[in-house]
């Protein structure tokens, strides 16, 4: 059992009054809050190693340069990839996306196939479109049922010797959905296509295991994870990041440099162009140790708890509706109130201390799909309470009175 009291002192800004009330943050899919630990790890850093990476023989960029390859090392057993070198640090997911998609483009020609699905954010659609247009592939889209639930039978019929590379969400941000990526990864493999995982909302909840998986690519974010903003890892396997070309020409990334030829440094850090977010890569580490010594089984149980609960007491309030039934889901519950747009009670929640999210989630299609201009998102993290949930219930049945 964990001790949510004790893990919430963890959080400084979880104690604040947000409009002269307790922050209640459901917002967790967005970004997640920072332990303590994390936020000294980064003043501590700048406070005493801050140097250059890779370059200097002096001290600091030792003592840097060993931070930063540790973090590398901690994140590689993370996700137990079988080298530290098929871990980048990127920016975040967006980035990784946008390198593989821009390195495929030295793959595809006109008349190959991308598959996409239904649920995927803006981040996982439009690189394969801009590569889709550059190349001549076609996009392919795997529908999804009323559920919010990726259609099996319609994938295996889309996949064929002409797909090349199939990306999916390992959990949908807009609903929370659980897909089946072992099964969709096997599959892809069956016909030859590589497949990314796009894992920003997972990694917050789950441990990937890269291998098992038999993945290609498998990217995220720090800061949905404890970790600073602009922090990321792209995963990929080693035969594929030695075959696809740099993303960013410059420093860091060669082996030589002539006018007339030059040649590209080893993994990782021929993707690795330009002085890194040394900081950020360091505590993203520091991230990490934090969520282990929380426990992912521990994270997961709570995270459920939170589901189960909150899902039962919005579904209290008539007229709610949750979008998004999948019978896989994490802690994510996307609702709306008939005939009440979700700003509106967005922004009401807001002035009674509850932080949700409400809009479109950078996923136009999947509102579309259910035709609604967007959800109001409550998504939770090992952080909340029950409590709080009631908090949230009563602000939303406040907010439907004030509105009706
Ligand atoms: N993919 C999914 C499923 C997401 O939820 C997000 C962010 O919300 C992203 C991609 C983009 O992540 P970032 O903005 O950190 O690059």
């Amino acid at each position: 059992m964990l001790d949510i009291q004790k893990i919430r002192a963890d959080f400084p800004i979880l104690s604040q009054k947000v409009n002269g009330k307790s922050l209640v943050y459901f917002d967790n899919g967005a970004t997640s809050q920072k332990p303590q630990v994390v936020i000294d790890a980064i003043s501590k850093y700048y406070q005493e190693i801050n140097a250059n990476i890779h370059r200097g023989v002096h001290t600091l960029s030792q003592l840097a340069t060993d931070a930063y390859e540790e973090s590398r090392v901690k994140m590689q057993n993370h996700i137990n990839a079988k080298f530290s070198h098929e871990v980048l640090f990127t920016s975040g997911t967006t980035f990784g996306i946008n390198l593989v998609a821009n390195g495929f483009a030295s793959i595809l020609k006109a008349g190959d196939e991308v598959i996409v699905s239904a649920l995927e954010h803006h981040s996982n659609i439009v690189p394969w479109q801009m590569l889709c247009e550059k190349t001549g592939a076609t996009l392919k889209v795997i529908p999804m049922n009323d559920k919010g639930e990726l259609i099996m039978a319609e994938y295996d019929q889309l996949l064929s010797d002409k797909t090349k590379i199939v990306t999916v969400n390992h959990i949908s941000n807009a609903l929370g959905t659980i897909n089946p990526i072992k099964y969709m990864i096997d599959k892809a493999h069956e016909v030859g296509a590589a497949i990314l995982i796009d894992g920003a909302q997972a990694v917050p909840h789950l441990k990937p295991d890269v291998q098992a998986l038999d993945c290609d690519f498998y990217v995220f974010s720090g800061h949905k994870m404890c970790g600073p903003t602009g922090t990321g890892i792209l995963y990929g396997k080693e035969a594929w990041l030695n075959k696809l070309p740099p993303y960013q020409g410059g420093g860091e990334m060669i082996k030589e440099v002539t006018f007339e030829k030059t040649t590209y440094a080893e993994l990782p850090h021929k993707f690795e162009a330009g002085t890194p977010n040394i900081a950020g890569g360091i505590v993203l580490g520091t991230a990490i140790d934090y969520m282990n010594s929380i426990g992912f089984e521990n994270i997961q149980k709570q995270e459920l708890e939170l589901l189960e609960y909150g899902t039962q007491r919005l579904l209290e309030i008539e007229g709610l509706k949750i979008i998004g039934t999948a019978n896989e889901k994490t802690s994510v519950i996307s609702f709306n109130i008939e005939g009440i747009h979700p700003y509106d009670i967005g922004t009401i929640i807001d002035k009674l201390g509850i932080a949700v999210r409400t809009g479109h989630h950078c996923t136009q299609p999947i509102m579309n799909f259910f035709c609604i201009p967007g959800t109001i998102r409550a998504s939770f993290a090992f952080y909340n309470t029950k409590e709080e949930i009631d908090l949230m219930v009563e602000a939303v049945k406040r907010a439907k009175t004030m509105l009706s």
